[in-house]
């Protein structure tokens, strides 16, 4: 690099720019970044950094190691204090603006996208305390049914398909059923295991799109009954789909309308997890009366991915305890018993849908 040579921070600024106009032009982005130009990315990296036989990640890790020796060797070139303090900021700059440019041009630009519920017109809105039971009555029969064409055993199932075979199946119903959604399938986005096990599940988190490899992760430890749900939710990010909440529904949507009973068991037991907690804070002495009657099997299920999930702890436990008396407290307020989790509310805004068309 030559000594002027300020190319990365005047992209990253140029990447900046552009999403200036995005953020003021949703539609067009939608159009023109979202639905041309990134699935021209999508299959670049699906095609070469796809076929990696491991996380990706870990040559963006070297890279960044990479770029610091070259700056150290760099620095200790130069003499003088204000010589160094000038490559050092410069140096700065260059890496900053690189990360900015990637990151934008590689998947960031789908946060200024119109929003997929609002393409899908989907408004979520918040569940009285009967209309969570009779919904939630409704995720337990399904899970029931869903559940014994796996197994008639109601012993916890700890054990599915190897997981390569996992990553094709969900892929394959991400092909057959993206379009309810309004999006396109297209490449080959791959969702591989990042070990080592436990990791992301201490940073607090099951899975994660990586947008400056293209391909994303799960955590190794993740229970094989959380798997189908998970990587389908991080194969929606693949999508260019940025919200969690739009990734839980894609996820709940492509899972519950498979052919395979595993992959419709993942998505209602999830959505049954999030139900089970509504119902629990909004009244804790039904729950406990309804949770006698819940299915052996499906209990034995939801210990078991409780048990794994206890294995390895998060780091900040004072977090996801700030986010629930967060949530406590909002409940005081005497608005009434409502439920607040996106994906019990959106389940029920598209079952409506889909009873009105049906
Ligand atoms: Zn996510």
């Amino acid at each position: 690099m030559a000594k002027r040579d300020w190319s990365w921070a005047l992209l990253g600024i140029l990447a900046l720019v552009v999403r200036y106009f995005a953020v003021q032009n949703p539609e067009g982005t939608d159009e023109i970044y979202s639905r041309k130009f990134f699935p021209g990315i999508r299959n670049v990296i699906d095609l070469t950094l796809g076929n990696l036989p491991f996380p990706s990640v870990y040559l963006f890790v070297a890279t960044v190691f990479l770029v610091l020796i070259v700056f150290i060797i760099r620095f200790k070139g130069r003499s003088g204090w204000k010589e160094r303090m000038f490559y050092t900021f410069k140096a700065m700059a260059n890496g900053l603006g690189a990360l900015v440019f990637f990151f934008l041009v590689l998947w960031g630009f789908n946060y200024q996208r119109t929003p997929i519920f609002q393409q899908l017109s989907l408004k979520p809105k918040s569940l009285n305390l009967e209309q969570l039971k009779s919904e939630l009555e409704i995720t337990r029969r399904l899970a029931v049914q869903y559940r014994s064409r796996i197994t008639q055993d109601s012993v916890a199932i700890d054990s599915i398909m190897p997981y390569s075979d996992l990553e094709r199946l969900v892929r394959e119903n991400m092909h057959d059923n993206l379009d309810i959604l309004g999006l396109n399938f297209t490449g080959k986005p791959r969702t591989k295991m990042f070990p080592p096990q436990g990791f992301m599940r201490r940073m607090g988190i099951l899975g994660i799109y990586f947008p400056f490899t293209g391909e994303s992760y799960i955590d190794p430890s993740l229970h094989p009954l959380e798997q189908p749900f998970t990587v389908a939710h991080e194969m929606a990010h693949s999508y260019g789909v940025t919200n969690e909440g739009e990734a839980n529904f894609i996820a709940w949507v492509i899972c519950t309308n498979s052919e395979d009973p595993l992959l419709r068991y993942s998505g209602h037991l999830r959505l049954l997890q999030y139900q089970i907690r509504d119902y629990y804070r909004m009244a804790p002495s039904e729950y406990k009366e309804w949770v006698k009657n819940l299915s052996v099997g499906i209990k034995n299920d939801l210990n078991s991915i409780r048990e794994a999930s206890e294995v390895f702890q998060p780091f900040s436990i004072e977090l996801s305890r700030k986010s629930n008396d967060i949530f406590l407290k909002s409940q005081g307020v005497k608005a009434g018993v409502n439920s607040y989790q996106q994906l019990p509310m959106l389940a029920f805004a598209w079952r409506q849908r889909m009873n009105f068309f049906d």
